[in-house]
């Protein structure tokens, strides 16, 4: 019984595990991302007092 994709519910590629797709796990990814910034009570910021800073966006996205 192959899983299902939890994006698209396709049968789960062995390649892109837990997904079907490159597609599918970019899809979760930026969902995760997403959901990581759009937490408004959570303030661990280990980083203290500059909230505001995009400098922990990073840039390794290659779309
Ligand atoms: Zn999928």
């Amino acid at each position: 019984m192959p899983a299902k994709c939890p994006i698209c519910a396709k049968p789960v590629a062995v390649d892109y595990r837990p997904f079907c797709s490159r597609r599918c796990a970019d899809v979760d990814l930026q969902r995760w991302l997403v959901g990581r910034y759009a937490i408004p009570a959570a303030r661990d910021d280990e980083d203290g007092d500059d909230p505001g800073s995009p400098r922990s966006l990073g840039g390794d996205f290659e779309a």
